[in-house]
């Protein structure tokens, strides 16, 4: 990425002016975010000046907590849904990614040593209980059972621990075949051996989430939870599964996964309207839907405040919950002094996009999130522009 260096870390950094949003510790506020070491030194009435530091006036715009996308693929070359993390995530304000199984126990060392270790954004993984995990269309990762090895998962997670935040499952029948129970048995052993949250990939699951939620514990993590096909959250009569209802008290986390067959508008603003709003937000971003319909995860959230969501329950969705999800809820996701200083910092654009879900519906979406400053580590980081689509479907104000 361009910049300027590493100048800003032995600077420091003053963000000035902008509203200060951090559900999940209750702020709100205009003030200025000061940083320092790489490290925020505090968010106060200061206007940033003395101390040599670098000046950033943000006045108008919104200052959150580094954005945490707790659902996307990141190992290009070696999976086919890979993409470039420091253009597709750090780029467009994500400053945490959590890689959702790309990688098995077999291929994960690779994934560190190519692209985590590589790379600015902060990077992190869930496990496929397939050892190969994610690698090409044609065959699905566990159409033979045998590619699931809880041994080989759980020591590698063992190996990872700094890395490896959970294991992933993807349960549709492309993957697992017609009876998915003992791919989801083998991934459950995986998880509680380790203690770690389950991940599960509920699109085309043939007996449906009602089959399979009374299997998930507390923290475990149901992705693609708003999507329009069979078997989904909703009843045919557009009511929220009771299962539903009795998991998320439980403590199961609900998280978006858009995705490019995995969110619909319809589904999202039905389960809202019933105060069912989803735990997380994640764009679930890969080589298939970068030009559209998912863009970024700063157009992802801007698609569920268009259902409904309002601002702030959008940013928890992104920054404080899902670092809790996957037990990182200390450091990352938060406006702490003496934490990391991993910042984003958006316009709330109004006007008119022309905006697809993932189930071929276009609505015209009156807010967007635009991401105008970055910074990793207190180091401010290069903007990327926004895909081509998403620059086309602005339809005038
Ligand atoms: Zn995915």
């Amino acid at each position: 990425m361009t910049g300027a260096g590493h100048s800003d870390q032995a600077r420091g950094l003053a963000l000035v002016g902008g509203r200060v949003l951090d559900p999940g510790r209750g702020l709100d506020t205009t003030a200025t975010v000061s940083v320092a070491g790489g490290l925020i030194e505090g968010v106060g009435d200061g206007d940033g000046d003395g101390a040599g530091r670098r000046r950033i006036d943000v006045t108008g715009r919104l200052v959150t907590p580094g954005l945490v996308d707790l659902h996307t693929h990141l190992y290009p070359g070696v999976s086919h849904y890979g993409i470039e993390p420091d253009e597709h995530c750090l780029g467009r304000g994500v400053t945490t990614a959590v890689d959702a199984g790309s990688a098995g126990a077999q291929t994960f060392p690779g994934l560190r040593r190519y692209v985590i270790e590589r790379s600015r954004t902060s990077i992190l993984a869930f496990l496929n209980i397939a050892v190969e995990g994610m690698i090409s269309t044609l065959v699905g990762e566990l159409e033979d059972i045998r590619w699931a090895s809880p041994e080989q998962a759980v020591a590698r997670a063992r190996e990872h621990p700094d890395l490896i935040v959970g294991i992933k499952v993807r349960l549709g029948h492309q993957m697992a075949g017609d009876d998915p129970g003992p791919a989801f048995r083998l991934a459950r052993e995986a998880a509680d051996r380790l203690g770690l949250p389950l991940m599960v990939h509920v699109i085309d699951l043939r007996p449906g989430l009602a089959w399979l939620l009374p299997r998930l514990n507390r923290g475990d993590i149901v992705t693609h939870c708003f999507h329009g096909g069979e078997g989904g959250i909703l009843d045919p009569a557009g009511a929220v599964l009771p299962a539903a209802v009795s998991a998320r008290e439980r403590g199961v986390l609900f998280d978006v996964g858009h995705g490019a067959g995995s969110f619909a508008y319809r589904v999202a603003r039905r389960a809202i309207a019933q105060d069912f709003p989803p735990d997380t937000i994640s764009s679930d971003l890969h080589a298939h839907n970068a030009a559209g319909p998912v863009f970024d995860q700063a157009t992802t959230l801007s698609k569920l405040l268009h259902v409904g969501m309002t601002l702030e329950d959008v940013i928890r969705a992104t920054t404080s919950t899902p670092a809790l999800a996957i037990g990182r809820g200390a450091s990352t996701g938060a406006l702490t002094a003496g934490g990391v200083a991993d910042l984003s910092v958006f316009e709330l654009r109004t006007g008119h996009w022309a905006l697809p879900d993932a189930a071929g519906v276009t609505e015209t979406v009156e807010q967007l999130l635009v991401p105008t400053v970055v910074v990793r580590a207190g180091q401010v980081c290069a903007i990327q522009p926004p895909a081509v689509g998403l620059q086309a479907t602005e339809t005038g104000s």
